[in-house]
């Protein structure tokens, strides 16, 4: 097993080690919560979405990828479909209503493991990642990522400071993190000052 040592620039001590297993089959959830993903660097849980409030982290398909917080499955959609540039953008997809109210979304997925109105847990397998581009299910993508997505209270929520939030080993409530601030286009948000000033970290 490999170690990684996340630390909080400020240099307050926050930073948690942050085990990957060699063989990932689940995520190890922290306070209720779990990445979607393990081995994240900072710079991949931080980057900016180019289009909305969501995340596109590139990496090889076929890795596995988890529910963020116990929920029920809403959607566990296996497309077939090689995208054409019309519907089908996400293509294979689940979403997760957490008991947190929020809805986590998954897209361009090469293996869906999880059931519509099935039970997941925080760290679950739900799936593996894919996207590469003309592959059935890969839906609109230029190369193989995991685009990840997060709803609640009637927006888009930027997935990026609650991702960070986790692997820093303190999550935050994802109804409070804002929906702005996680687009390319304007200066990007330092998601570590946000966290910083947002807890109130002493
Ligand atoms: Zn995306």
């Amino acid at each position: 097993m490999k170690v990684v040592s996340l630390y909080d620039r400020h240099g307050l001590g926050i930073g948690r080690s942050c085990p990957i297993s060699a063989v990932a089959v689940s995520a190890i959830p922290i306070a209720g919560y779990a990445p979607p993903l393990n081995g994240l660097s900072l710079a991949q849980a931080t980057h900016s979405h180019h289009e909305y409030p969501a995340i596109d982290v590139g990496l090889s398909s076929g890795t596995p990828t988890f529910a963020m917080v116990e929920g029920t499955v809403a959607v566990a959609f296996k497309s077939i479909a090689v995208f054409d540039g019309s519907t089908g953008r996400c293509g294979s997809t689940v979403t997760i209503d957490g008991v947190d109210g929020v809805r986590y979304t998954y897209c361009h997925l090469s293996a869906v493991s999880v059931q519509t109105e099935q039970s997941v847990v925080a760290g679950q397998q739900i799936g593996l990642t894919g996207g590469e581009p003309g592959s059935p299910g890969a839906g609109n993508t230029t190369g193989p990522h995991l685009h990840f997505s997060m709803n609640g209270g009637g927006r888009s929520l930027c997935p990026q400071p609650v991702i960070l939030s986790i692997l820093l080993g303190t999550p935050i409530n994802p109804l409070a993190a804002p929906g702005t601030g996680c687009i390319s286009g304007g200066a990007p948000t330092d998601w570590d000052q946000w966290l910083y000033e947002h807890l109130r970290m002493p």
